[in-house]
């Protein structure tokens, strides 16, 4: 796949529309881990110094369904992106503008905030093109969704990818098309319900498959055994049940798990096999057995793309699991990927990230892409995509 990039772009004199994902975690108002924001950073100084007139910034943040809420303001992210460059970065009272004067970067507000956005409305988008002369898509872990300032924007305006979401679809493009083999992809997280749906396409490009997180007792319940109150995708038990079928030896699910009556710290816990979950209890974590065959299977790859903690790990009791796969992971001979905000926390809280050949700021986007499906918001930014045969 060939994206046009900031190269293709004349952008000197012109305001640009910057994409950013800017969807940070937040711990109540304050930002828990601004990687997205210092992730976007080499395309917006790159802009600037390329004689950008203005770089309007906008993303979304959460899921605030298509009306405003004080609470998914971006007003925080507009805070931590002035400190990062060092100079005011005014937010915008709507996704639409009108764009702030006076300031060489402003952020929009929120893009979710107007339901345009994700209904894909090119009158929303029409908003967003007429405040800029150029568009630029830097939001990798937004290129999955048909959403207007992804795919809608996209023929309005001169277009091409930002050098964060250049440099993910090389990286993610080399595991897809060529990758060293043995290759293991670890996927968990609470995600389920999407992530399951993407397995099946996954699995015919890996040489195995490791499970675990909430995802993992769809595949237990699709064993016939009971799961408690675990998180369960009942209407996909089906589906996963025929996957197990044809996955011969590559789908690794857990054999033991860490259950409790809640997810919290200081709760009663203990280990059980897998086919014996009480059921008043719910599973947070992978056992120990389970640990150890997924350690295993890590050390002996050559390539590793981690998607989805393999339990609770936020608290400590229940993160046994996800800081095993991770320093296998880590420590392993190689090359290692991992997508997913929360999968990238987890790495920091353990303090191996440094450690990684390539943090993708895309969970279900990398995900995706790696099951080898074609990403809507990718297309109109490749080259030789002509606008007019899109609509
Ligand atoms: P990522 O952001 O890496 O793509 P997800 O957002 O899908 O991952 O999932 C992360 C969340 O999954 C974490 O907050 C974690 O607490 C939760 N989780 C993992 N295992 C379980 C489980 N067994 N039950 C409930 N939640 C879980
Ligand atoms: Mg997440």
């Amino acid at each position: 796949m060939k994206l046009r990039t900031l190269d293709d772009l004349d952008v000197s004199g012109r305001r640009v529309l910057l994409r950013a994902d800017l969807n940070v975690p937040l711990s109540g108002r304050a930002i828990a881990d601004d990687l997205r924001i210092r992730a976007t950073l080499p395309t917006l100084n790159e802009l600037l110094e390329r004689g950008a007139t203005q770089v309007i910034a906008c993303s979304h943040l959460g899921r605030p369904k298509g009306a405003p809420n004080a609470e998914l303001s971006l007003a925080p992210v507009a805070g931590r992106l002035s400190e990062l460059l060092g100079h005011d970065v005014p937010l915008a009272p709507t996704p639409t503008g009108p764009a702030p004067e006076g300031s060489r970067v402003v952020l929009l507000e929120n893009l979710r905030f107007d339901p345009g956005e994700e209904g894909n409305d090119p009158a929303f988008a029409r908003k967003l093109a007429a405040l800029a002369d150029s568009y630029v898509d830097d939001a990798f872990g937004a290129v999955h969704r048909t959403h207007a300032s992804v795919v809608a924007i996209a023929g309005m305006l001169p277009c091409a990818a930002g050098r964060l979401l250049e440099r993910e679809v090389v990286v993610l493009s080399r595991l897809l098309e060529s990758p060293d083999r043995p290759y293991v992809a670890v996927v968990g997280g609470a995600k389920v319900a999407d992530k399951l749906s993407v397995l099946a396409n996954l699995l015919p490009r890996v040489d195995r498959l490791l499970i675990g997180g909430g995802m993992c007792f769809t595949f237990l319940a699709a064993k016939g055994y009971g799961v408690g109150r675990s998180l369960l995708e009942k209407d996909q038990i089906d589906d996963v049940a025929s996957l197990m079928g044809t996955a011969g030896g590559k789908l690794m699910i857990p054999t033991d798990v860490v259950v409790a009556p809640e997810p919290k710290p200081g709760v009663q816990k203990r280990i059980v096999p897998a086919d014996e979950i009480p059921s008043d209890l719910a599973g947070y974590d992978i056992g120990k057995e389970t640990s150890r065959a997924y350690v295993d299977a890590i050390r002996a790859a050559k390539t590793v793309f981690w998607n989805g903690p393999m339990g609770v790990f936020e608290v400590d009791d229940f993160a046994s699991g996800t800081r095993a796969v991770a320093a296998a992971i880590a420590r392993g001979n190689c090359y290692s990927v991992v997508g997913g905000g929360d999968s990238a926390a987890a790495l920091q809280r353990f303090g191996y990230a440094q450690e990684i050949d390539h943090i993708s700021t895309g969970g279900g986007a990398s995900l995706e892409f790696l099951e080898g499906k074609t990403l809507p918001g990718l297309v109109p930014l490749q080259e030789g995509f002509d606008p007019a045969s899109s609509r």
